[in-house]
């Protein structure tokens, strides 16, 4: 498997950024970080209640940080407009004003349906304000996928805009008994409610509901990228995470300008793209549209961004755009740049060094975990290709499971689960609807994440696959990531999945699904050619056998790489749920 990367692959953080950095010392706030201690560093509401928008917005007023920039917001016709922490206060206040005068109250759900505007951000904080339970939902879903997330969670009511409404709501309305109200942010069609003259006419005080720490505040859908997407729940608490986390794996400080690409529509753009940052009382900037390597270059120059959080996605896609892209832009005040969601291949890091000056720190977690469990962090070496080591606050180990057996490996570079001792505060109270499912996560002590990893001799952890795409040919374990991280050394090569595929003889036999960058023929000599080199790079046992090429892969919108639905494909068996699917194949 996997060898520990050669010392001279290890990228050294100078003493100067150690010392600059939130966490200068990884091993000693490890040692002593407790969880009562960084709550104590929130405000907390009277009476032990807590509340995350309290947390993210009226603290800072208190303060005397009112007039700072909460949001810039940069339109798709490149305009910007601010909301300062003052404005944002008066705004969500209005906001849940609104959901009260309408009937809403504490505990019920209010979906949003909308692309990255001002408004969305708004009714996520004032929905919180309210104490009701946001839910966010990609805009570009069809109607069915948002039926089914507004019947799992009852959504009582939705704030969305007109041609949205028109298009994917009004047809499925009368299956959502539940649904009260419709709030159009854009005028008025009929069965809805026109948000801004209510915006107008609503007080700017609000006393935020005295939430208790243990009320659900978000629902979350996860990126079903294995299978039927399940709806998480989080809680106020979480939000002592999502602050901690910011400040030790993201190195967000205040006025921070602080840019995450995600949509709130996926966790990552609700826990980093508005919780963390603002708690944290950075300057945040939200983009309206979508991923445009022209256009990115120029906001993290423009805005003077200091702190960057984006997917490995997005990042190959910048690798595949090339030097030209870049142009004379620079970055001089880009101090960190992180990335989550699916494993960051070694290239990647070392192209964040050679491109910006600094690698792409990867971390790891996922929807049901609420916050970032493993990182590497701005004062620690980054051996390229590793996700890095449990935050402070976290207990994560590796286990062999074998019916109601765990047992934790202790044995350096072993594939096991990846498994986390619960208690931390961002984790899922439940799977709405699913108890079985929610029971299944969990064995004696720990937190089964579904995903395979293996630990070094140095404590980092190493991403291999998720459980359901573990490769077993000839005697071997082969993860995916392995085998894709060796083809996307090779300069054609943009992005890759890989797969098993059942062998009579084997077992499993590697397939690899290529796509290529611009100026590269898939060609019958280039397919030799890259089985050549996976085959020196890997050994012949783990090397593909099979190599596909293809222009897109299948992903979630999210960004992950569906490989379920490869394999189905490939099979001939059902798709299964593809509700989060956005690029497929060609
Ligand atoms: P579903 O649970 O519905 O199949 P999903 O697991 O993709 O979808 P998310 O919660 O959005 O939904 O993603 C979490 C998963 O993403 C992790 O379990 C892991 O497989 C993958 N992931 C996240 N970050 C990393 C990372 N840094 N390296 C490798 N994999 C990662
Ligand atoms: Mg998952």
């Amino acid at each position: 498997m996997t060898e520990n990367p050669k010392s001279n692959d290890i990228i050294r953080k100078t003493e100067a950024a150690r010392k600059a950095a939130n966490m200068p010392d990884y091993q000693e706030s490890y040692d002593s970080f407790s969880w009562t201690d960084a709550q104590s560093l929130l405000d907390r509401l009277p009476g032990g209640h807590l509340n995350i928008a309290h947390e993210a917005i009226d603290r800072h007023l208190a303060t005397g940080h009112g007039d700072q920039i909460a949001m810039r917001w940069i339109a798709k016709s490149g305009d910007r407009t601010d909301f300062t922490y003052a404005e944002l206060s008066q705004l969500t206040n209005r906001f849940a004003n609104i959901l009260r005068e309408n009937g809403l109250t504490k505990g019920d759900r209010v979906y949003a349906l909308l692309g990255r505007v001002p408004e969305l951000y708004i009714a996520a904080l004032g929905t919180l304000k309210a104490g009701c339970v946001f839910c966010p939902l990609f805009s570009a879903f069809g109607p069915e996928p948002i039926k089914a997330r507004m019947e799992i969670g009852g959504a009582n009511a939705l704030v969305t805009s007109s041609r949205l409404y028109s298009r994917k709501v009004a047809g499925i309305r009368a299956a959502l008994p539940a649904l009260k109200t419709v709030f159009t942010v854009d005028g008025d069609v009929a069965d809805t409610v026109a948000l801004d003259p209510l915006m107008d006419a609503a007080s700017d005080q609000f006393a935020t509901e005295k939430t208790d720490p243990e009320d659900a505040a978000l629902l979350h859908f996860t990126s079903g990228t294995t299978g039927k997407p399940k709806g998480v729940v989080h809680v106020h608490q979480a939000v002592v995470a999502h602050n901690a986390t910011g400040r030790m794996a993201l190195d967000l400080k205040p006025d921070d300008i602080y840019w995450c690409t995600a949509d709130p529509g996926w966790v990552t753009g609700t826990s980093y793209g508005i919780i963390a940052p603002l708690t944290n009382r950075c300057t945040m900037i939200v983009d309206e549209a979508e991923f445009d390597a022209d256009r990115w270059y120029d906001i993290l120059e423009s805005e003077a961004v200091n702190v960057w959080y984006t997917a490995p996605t997005a990042i190959r896609m910048l690798m595949k755009a090339g030097p030209k892209a870049i142009g004379t832009h620079q970055f001089p005040k880009l101090r960190f740049m992180a990335s989550v969601g699916e494993p960051l291949n070694p290239e990647a890091v070392k192209w964040g060094q050679t491109t910006f000056g600094q690698p792409f720190h990867d971390n790891w977690w996922q929807t049901e975990t609420g916050g970032i469990m493993i990182a590497n962090y701005a004062a620690m070496d980054v051996k390229p290709g590793s996700m890095g080591k449990p935050l402070p606050g976290i207990v994560a180990g590796i286990a062999e499971i074998a019916g109601s057996e765990i047992t934790q490996i202790d044995t350096p570079m072993t594939i096991g689960e990846l498994v986390i001792r619960p208690g931390w505060p961002s984790m899922m109270r439940g799977y709405l609807n699913e108890q079985a499912r929610y029971d299944k996560c969990f064995k004696g002590d720990w937190y089964l994440s579904g995903d395979l990893a293996m630990r070094d001799a140095d404590g980092y952890f190493w991403f291999v696959g998720r459980a359901d795409d573990l490769i077993k040919s000839a005697g071997h374990l082969i993860g995916p990531f392995e085998v894709e991280s060796a083809l996307m050394e090779h300069p054609a090569v943009t992005e890759v999945a890989v797969i098993g595929l059942p062998d009579e003889t084997a077992g499993q036999i590697v397939k690899a699904y290529v796509a290529l960058k611009p100026g590269h023929a898939p060609d019958e000599a280039l397919r030799l050619e890259l089985l050549g080199h996976a085959r020196k790079r890997l050994g012949p046992a783990v090397a593909p056998k099979e190599i596909a090429f293809r222009q897109n892969l299948p992903k979630t919108r999210s960004g992950k790489i569906m490989r379920r639905l490869l394999r189905a494909r490939e099979l001939g068996l059902p798709e299964g749920d593809i509700s989060t699917l956005e690029s497929d194949e060609k």
